[in-house]
C-alpha cells in the first residue's frame, strides 16, 4: 500500500508539497511578473500552456544562451528541455545570432525569394536527400500544407496516423483509439468537423493493422515521426519501417516523415541515420536555430505530382503557405543555422552526453530498483515509468503519470535543472559538458532517493 511507480507515494505527496513551497519562496520577483500578468494575459501567460508547467506560477525568463538561462530573480539554469527542441542547438547560437542581426537591418519579408533561399534549398536535399523544398513557419504548418498537397496529388481523402501521435495543431491527426475505435480526441477545442471521416488511426508496431487499413487503397499517406516522441517515446521494433514502407508503396500511399523531434539523430534526421525512404519530410522548430520557420522536401516524383496539382486547379486560394511564410529573417536564420550549428561536429559531441546521461539515469533506476527505463534517440533521452519500454501508443499512455512528473520536474527545477514538461524528456545541446549531465544525475538521484 502506498506505493506508486516503484515509490513511496506518500512520501512523493510530501514532497511535492515542500517544493511547491520551496518555489514560491525562490521566486519573488517572477511571482510579482505574473500576478501582472494576470491581469491583462489571458491565463496570466502569453501561450496557455505555459501555465501548465509544475510550477505554482510561470518561471519569467530573463535570458537565454546556448545551455544555460536566467530568470527573473536571477537564478542560473542548466537547461535540458531546450524549448521543447526549438532551442535544440542551444540558445542563441552566435551564427544564428549574427546572421538576423545583419538581416535586421536589410528588411524581413518582401513576398519575394531573398538570396539566402536558393542556398538553404540547396543544403536540405544535401542533407535529407530530397530534391524540392517549402517552407512554413511552424511545424504544425508544414504538416498542414504537406497533408493538403498530398491530397490534392492523389485525389485521395484520408491520412493514416499512429495511436498516441503528435504533429503539431494539425486537426486532422487529433484521432486515438479508445478500446480499439477511432475516436476525436477529445481535448481538441472547438473543432466541429467530424475527424474520424478522414482519419485512419493504428497502433504503431503493428503492420496486419496498418496493411488493413492500407488494403482499402483510400490512404493518401502516412504521416508518422520515425519514433514516436510525444507519448513518452515509442521506438520502432526492428524490420518495422522496412515492412512498412514496402506496404506503404504497395498499396500506393505515400509516407510523410516528420523528423521535427527525431532531427536528434543526426545532420540529417532519423530517417537518413536509419536508411528510409518517405515520399516526404517535416521539420520544423530547431531548423532555423528557435526562429519560427519550418520546411517540408518532397521526392522527385511526388514534386511532380504536386505541381500537376496545382497546375490543374483553377486560379484562386490554394490553402497553402501563409503571408510570412519564407520570409527573409527566417532564410538568413536557417541558413547560418544549416550550415555553421547543426554541423556533423556538434551532433558528435550531443550524442556522447545523451549517452553518458542515459547510462546515468539507467544506473540510478537500477541502484533503486525503480521499476523504470531509459531510450535515446541521438541526442534525446526520455525516462519512463515501466520496466521495459512501451511498443505503441496505448502502452505508452498508460504508463505516463503527471503527478510524478510534476514532483520530478519541480525538484529540479528548485535546482537549477529545466527538463521538457509534459512527459520526461531531456535533451543536450552543443553548449551543455559533462559536468551538467553529472549534476542533472545526481539531483535526479536525490529526488527519487527521497521518495523511496
Ligand atoms: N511535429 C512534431 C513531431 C512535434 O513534436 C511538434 C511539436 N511538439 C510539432 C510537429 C509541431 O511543432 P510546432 O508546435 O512548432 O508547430
Amino acid at each position: 500500500a502506498g506505493t506508486r511507480d516503484g515509490l513511496n507515494w506518500p512520501r512523493a505527496q510530501a514532497l511535492a508539497a515542500a517544493e511547491r513551497a520551496s518555489y514560491i519562496a525562490r521566486n519573488p520577483e517572477s511571482a510579482r511578473l505574473a500576478g501582472q500578468a494576470a491581469q491583462h494575459l489571458l491565463f496570466g501567460v502569453p501561450m496557455h500552456w505555459m501555465n501548465d508547467w509544475s510550477t505554482p506560477f510561470a518561471l519569467t525568463v530573463r535570458e537565454a544562451s546556448g545551455a544555460r538561462f536566467r530568470d527573473a530573480d536571477g537564478h542560473k539554469y542548466i537547461d535540458f528541455c531546450l524549448g521543447d527542441t526549438g532551442a535544440m542547438f542551444g540558445h542563441a547560437p552566435p551564427p544564428v545570432a549574427q546572421a538576423i542581426a545583419r538581416q535586421a537591418a536589410r528588411g524581413y519579408t518582401a513576398m519575394l525569394p531573398s538570396e539566402d533561399a536558393a542556398p538553404v534549398a540547396t543544403e536540405l536535399a544535401r542533407r535529407f536527400g530530397l530534391p524540392y523544398w517549402q517552407f512554413a513557419l511552424s511545424a504544425s504548418d508544414a504538416n498542414r500544407f504537406v497533408l493538403r498537397w498530398l491530397r490534392a496529388a492523389t485525389g485521395r481523402s484520408k491520412v493514416l496516423v499512429f495511436n498516441g501521435c503528435y504533429h503539431g495543431t494539425v486537426d486532422d491527426v487529433f484521432v486515438d483509439l479508445v478500446d480499439g475505435v477511432p475516436t476525436q480526441r477529445d481535448s481538441l477545442l472547438g473543432q466541429v468537423h467530424k475527424l474520424t471521416d478522414h482519419t485512419v488511426v493504428v497502433e504503431f508496431n503493428d503492420l496486419p493493422a496498418l496493411e488493413a487499413a492500407l488494403k482499402q487503397g483510400d490512404i493518401a499517406c502516412v504521416l508518422a515521426e520515425p519514433v514516436m516522441t510525444n507519448i513518452g517515446m515509442v521506438l520502432p521494433q526492428p524490420g518495422y519501417w522496412e515492412a512498412a514502407q514496402q506496404l506503404i508503396k504497395r498499396h500506393g500511399s505515400l509516407l510523410v516523415i516528420d523528423e521535427t523531434h527525431t532531427i536528434s539523430s543526426g545532420p540529417g534526421g532519423y530517417a537518413q541515420a536509419h536508411g528510409m525512404q518517405p515520399d516526404a519530410l517535416v521539420v520544423g522548430k530547431p531548423i532555423g536555430g528557435g526562429i519560427p520557420c519550418a520546411v517540408y522536401g518532397f521526392t522527385e516524383e511526388l514534386a511532380r505530382r504536386v505541381e500537376q496539382a496545382k497546375h490543374d486547379a483553377p486560379p484562386g486560394h490554394s490553402g497553402v503557405g501563409t503571408t510570412l511564410s519564407a520570409n527573409m529573417f527566417a532564410m538568413a536564420a536557417m541558413r547560418a543555422n544549416l550550415e555553421q550549428v547543426m554541423t556533423e561536429q556538434a551532433y558528435q559531441h550531443m550524442f556522447a552526453l545523451a549517452a553518458q546521461l542515459a547510462e546515468g539515469l539507467r544506473a540510478v533506476i537500477e541502484r533503486h530498483q525503480l521499476p523504470w527505463c531509459v531510450t535515446q534517440i541521438g541526442a534525446r533521452t526520455e525516462f519512463q515509468f515501466a520496466p521495459t519500454a512501451p511498443h505503441n501508443g496505448t502502452l505508452a499512455q498508460a504508463i505516463l503519470d503527471s503527478d510524478l512528473e510534476r514532483i520530478i520536474h519541480l525538484y529540479l527545477l528548485n535546482r537549477g535543472l529545466l527538463i521538457t514538461p509534459f512527459h520526461n524528456m531531456l535533451l543536450v545541446c552543443p553548449g551543455t559538458n559533462e559536468t551538467d549531465v553529472e549534476r542533472l544525475l545526481s539531483t535526479f538521484e536525490d529526488c527519487v532517493g527521497n521518495i523511496i
